[in-house]
């Protein structure tokens, strides 16, 4: 064929996704799949919103609101900040796919700690940017002395996940701030909170209230992928300095977020706080109840913060292979080049008793096939 890519394309692999609910969730024995795979909220969307999505319906022949104006209000009296900082999208991923297309020439540095989320590396080689990774801490947290340390004149964007996916591991207050006053100011830090709600540490910073300012390179985003239950709706956003936004709302997609999405995230985040709250201590119950459970296994999972954790398991493929056959699906973690891993997401309680008991029975088997 005679058409000329992008040079830049043939560094690029299509992002890699957890088995999930796209494939049926039921087993063959009849049982619904445990879907543990993606770090999906274990809950639905609260009920406000799944009430929106269904009025919505009728006026679906309608574009949504263009420049989501009214999501932007929304979301910014919910962090008490003005609108013009608010970049809504269809997720997070979208807001990093723009953060890319805007700052980063071929051959720029992206800077991150690995292993993490996929789709940082992803969106730098997309614009034949160069990905530059540095170890995580021992715990599995993003560790800032080594991210400065690998600040060069070419890094455009340093990311900082807290906490971090697929390890859990967090970065505290005081951590992170001297990251932030220390990082030269060419370089953009994107906070990435996509599991913000899930944690309870004294110690873990709210980025938007604690370090965002119109005049500061930082970005900090959030998803109602997680803990609001919406992931099958893509949306989340980016708050950033005005001018940022105004520069992301230049190659925005029209329309791009739709009207069902922008209902049901109006909706939850009008919705009563203590239905979060319920689903972060159910969350904690849950991942405190593996952790436990697991180590009382022999098994020494990382510290978990959020919904999800992770376990050495051996053969990693294997072991998920197997789990899968007992209608529980979990992530592998080789492609994050961890073939020796997994992680679990913190389901409902029933899911979390499935898992246990047939985690325990796989492994119970020897070398699993
Ligand atoms: C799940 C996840 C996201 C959310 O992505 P969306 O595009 O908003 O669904 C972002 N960052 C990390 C680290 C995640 O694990």
């Amino acid at each position: 064929m005679g058409v000329r890519f992008r040079t830049a394309l043939g560094d690029v692999s299509p992002y890699q996704a957890g088995r999930g609910g796209g494939e049926g969730t039921d087993h063959p024995d009849g049982a619904e799949k445990a879907l543990l795979a993606q770090n999906e909220g274990a809950f639905g969307p609260v009920a406000a919103a799944q009430r929106a999505i269904q009025e919505e319906a009728a006026q679906g022949h309608r574009y949504p609101e263009s420049g989501f104006a009214g999501l932007k209000r929304e979301i910014a009296a919910y962090h008490g900040i003005p609108a013009d900082n608010v970049f809504p999208a269809a997720g997070s991923c979208a807001v990093f796919h723009y953060l890319s297309l805007c700052l980063l020439d071929p051959g720029d540095e992206v800077l991150f700690c690995s292993p993490t989320f996929g789709a940082y590396g992803l969106e730098a080689r997309k614009m034949g940017a160069v990905p530059v990774s540095v170890p995580l801490d021992a715990d599995g947290a993003y560790d800032p002395a080594a991210l400065l340390g690998a600040v060069s004149d070419r890094t455009k964007i340093v990311y900082v996940a807290n906490p971090n996916n697929p390890t859990g591991g967090l970065v505290l207050r005081a951590a992170l701030s001297a990251f932030l006053d220390a990082v030269p100011g060419h370089v953009l830090t994107v906070i990435d909170e996509a599991y913000f709600d899930y944690v309870d540490d004294p110690a873990y910073p709210d980025a938007i209230a604690e370090f965002f300012s119109d005049e500061r390179p930082v970005a900090v985003t959030r998803t109602f992928s997680k803990i609001f239950g919406l992931a099958g709706l893509r949306v989340g956003y980016g708050v950033l300095p005005a001018d940022i936004a105004r520069k992301l709302a230049k190659v925005q997609m029209p329309f791009e977020v739709n009207r069902f999405a922008l209902a049901a995230a109006t909706a939850t985040l009008r919705a009563d706080p203590a239905e979060i709250r319920r689903r972060r201590e159910a969350t904690a119950a849950g991942r405190l109840r593996l952790v436990g459970e697991l180590g009382a296994a022999g098994f020494a999972p990382l510290p978990a913060s959020a919904n999800f954790v992770q376990i050495r398991v051996g053969d990693a493929a294997a072991v998920a292979h197997d789990l899968a056959e007992r209608g529980i699906l979990v992530r592998p973690l080789g492609s994050w080049g961890q073939p020796d891993s997994i992680r679990v997401t913190v389901g409902t309680v029933e899911e979390t008793t499935r898992f246990l008991d047939a985690f325990r029975s796989v492994m119970a088997t020897g070398t699993p096939s």
